[in-house]
């Protein structure tokens, strides 16, 4: 474009995002939630259990105290989720992210069954945070004073080079954060061969852990959907069966925060974990656990649920793809993700954009994740990457929202255009 074309753009976009902000909007896409009719496809859970309805099938009263690992049923049923046996299990409470939390709590704490001291010891702990990633899971690591480096993602995992070389010499790095299907924010796949190099590879620390948090393992766009492989096994044939934490819940299945985690690792790390949990709960909610069974019924049961939630949530991110696609298509100015599952999309802008355009949206009403908030410490380097959460707004809010989002994504770009030009 030539400068004046350049600048008579500008004044048009600057006119349409008035025009915006004269709307009032209050619209929110900034976190991955359900919407109501995604919710409402679970409301037999809220009835599915009588009076007379309380025994798990080993006889356990799930009305009273006990068991620390969670009912036999839901063990056996759950475990698919997880692609692991059901002995290999802990049925936790509603939320995976408080297992988590708790795990590398208890890691600082005490220190893990290899461990030569509590990690709170040591001078240094440090984490690798494959980025863009989870903001909550780089809270926790801030949180507890352990040092997040950065690595790389590419379309099948996180840069494995950078990750071998950095684990193989640092024995303060004891642990990586991975969300290996339908990844958040960026919706990618480990492959087979990410797996396995992440399984075989020989690490500093004795005690080095995969936080493997596998939270959107059954939550398909598609009906071909690709599959991961199973990590257990595949660290139990590489010589290193304890390397791996497996976490996973029924927040995106059922309720977000009435659900059920669960954590799957080998029986090594859950017989020392049970001892913990034995100190810290007298057992957790069973009567969810047995609700979720007569609820879910089998696995077919929980892979019909999907598909429902599939077919409210599909059209969601088809809509802000088009949009993406017939508005920002082929301009050079921003590119994203198109994943087959999970619950965001993951928008690339141009460096040193992301910010502007995010708090632009927010000016005219759009509240979005803040920019950065997907790595590290809020710091992404490039000041490139925005998630986008379609799930939550009624469609023809989000919309209106993404009409907004690729009109600040040209606002910005055309500003930082017109400034490099001097104009
Ligand atoms: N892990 C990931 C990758 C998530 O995206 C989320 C929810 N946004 C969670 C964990 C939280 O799960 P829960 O509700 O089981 O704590």
């Amino acid at each position: 474009m030539s400068n004046t074309a350049l600048q008579e753009y500008y004044a048009e976009l600057s006119k349409s995002y008035q025009d915006f902000q004269a709307q009032n909007l209050k619209l929110d896409m900034s976190r991955g939630k359900p919407c109501t009719e995604q919710l409402d496809l679970s409301a037999d859970l809220l009835d599915c259990l009588s009076k007379s309805d309380y025994k798990a099938s080993n006889g356990t009263d799930c009305r009273n105290y006990g068991g620390i690992d969670g009912i036999p049923e839901a063990k056996k049923l759950l475990s698919w989720i997880l692609d692991a046996k059901p002995e290999e299990i802990i049925i936790g409470g509603n939320s995976s992210l408080n297992l988590m939390h708790d795990l590398l709590s208890r890691a600082m704490l005490h220190g893990l069954p290899e461990s030569e001291m509590p990690w709170c010891k040591l001078p240094k702990v440090k984490f690798l945070c494959p980025s863009p990633g989870y903001d909550r899971h780089f809270a926790i690591c801030q949180h507890l004073g352990i040092e997040m480096i950065r690595v790389n993602y590419q379309d099948d995992g996180p840069d494995m080079d950078q990750v071998e070389s950095l684990v193989a010499a640092d024995s303060a790095i004891k642990g990586i954060w991975c969300v290996p299907k339908y990844s958040n924010p960026t919706g990618i796949i480990y492959s087979d061969a990410v797996v396995k190099r992440l399984a075989a590879m020989p690490t500093k620390a004795p005690d080095f852990r995969i936080f493997w948090d596998n939270a959107y393992s059954v939550h398909h766009l598609t009906d071909t959907p690709d599959t991961l492989l199973n990590i257990l096994p595949t660290c139990d044939a590489a010589g290193h069966p304890d390397r791996v934490f497996e976490f996973a819940s029924t927040s995106k299945i059922t309720f977000p925060g009435a659900g059920i985690a669960m954590l799957a690792s080998s029986p090594k790390n859950i017989n020392w974990l049970k001892k913990q949990l034995n100190i810290q709960t007298i057992g957790p909610d069973k009567l969810n656990q047995l609700r979720h069974v007569r609820f879910f019924k089998n696995e077919a049961g929980i892979k019909a649920l999907m598909k429902q939630h599939a077919a409210i949530i599909k059209p969601k991110f088809n809509l802000v793809l088009d949009i993406l696609e017939s508005e920002l298509g082929g301009k050079y100015i921003a590119s994203w993700s198109k994943p087959q599952g999970g619950y965001f999309i993951s928008l690339d802008t141009l460096p040193g954009c992301a910010k502007e355009i995010v708090a632009k949206a927010e000016a005219a009403g759009v509240l979005l994740t803040p920019a950065g908030a997907t790595y590290p410490y809020g710091r992404d380097p490039e000041d490139k990457n925005i998630r986008l959460s379609p799930t939550f707004p009624p469609l023809s809010e989000l919309r209106l929202a993404m009409e907004l989002v690729v009109l600040c994504v040209k606002l910005v770009s055309t500003e930082h255009e017109l400034a490099a030009r001097g104009l």
